[in-house]
């Protein structure tokens, strides 16, 4: 049983080395759980979409609700999948501050990245026009 979870967060800290020591804490343990996904960053906000079995990516949300680099955790989005959209990726990367403006704004009234101001629908949207124009790193 599959599942995709989107939520959105601020950064407690936004230094690029917290970002990179998240990134690479996922990429360690997500292949051991079979999730795998999407981190957006930008302005001190993060989208992040999880994909895997229904146990595997609730036990993690869990986790990742408690973690103090991070806080105002919403969850915008869940749903079961039959089949994986993210599935390239232990935890691919997007920075948002590197991404065509005027992508960001075919979805939000500023280009800027603000899950909190539109629906969960948007931000997965969001997140599939940047897998399409190649916006996503981190293949393994
Ligand atoms: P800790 O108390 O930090 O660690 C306990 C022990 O478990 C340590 O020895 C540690 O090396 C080991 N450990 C650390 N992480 C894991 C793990 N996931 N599974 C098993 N053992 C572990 N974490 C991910 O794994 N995948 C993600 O995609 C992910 N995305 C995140 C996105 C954001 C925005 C943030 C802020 C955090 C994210 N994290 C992710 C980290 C997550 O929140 C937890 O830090 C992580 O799951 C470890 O849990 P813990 O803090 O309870 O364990």
């Amino acid at each position: 049983m599959l599942v995709r979870l989107l939520y959105a967060s601020r950064a407690v800290d936004p230094n690029p080395a917290v970002i990179e020591e998240i990134l690479a804490q996922s990429r360690q343990f997500n292949p051991t759980s079979g999730i795998t996904g999407i981190l957006c960053y930008g302005g001190g906000i993060f989208l992040q979409a999880l994909e895997g079995g229904r146990t595997a990516v609730n036990e993690l949300y869990g986790h990742i609700l408690r973690d103090p680099r991070h806080k105002d955790v919403v969850l915008l989005h869940y749903e079961e999948i039959t089949e994986r959209r993210f599935g390239g990726w232990t935890m691919g990367q997007v920075n948002v501050s590197r991404v065509n403006t005027s992508l960001l704004l075919k979805y939000a009234e500023r280009a800027e990245l603000d899950p909190y101001a539109v629906s969960g629908r948007v931000s997965l949207a969001l997140l599939e026009e940047l897998m399409a124009t190649a916006s996503i790193v981190g293949r393994v």
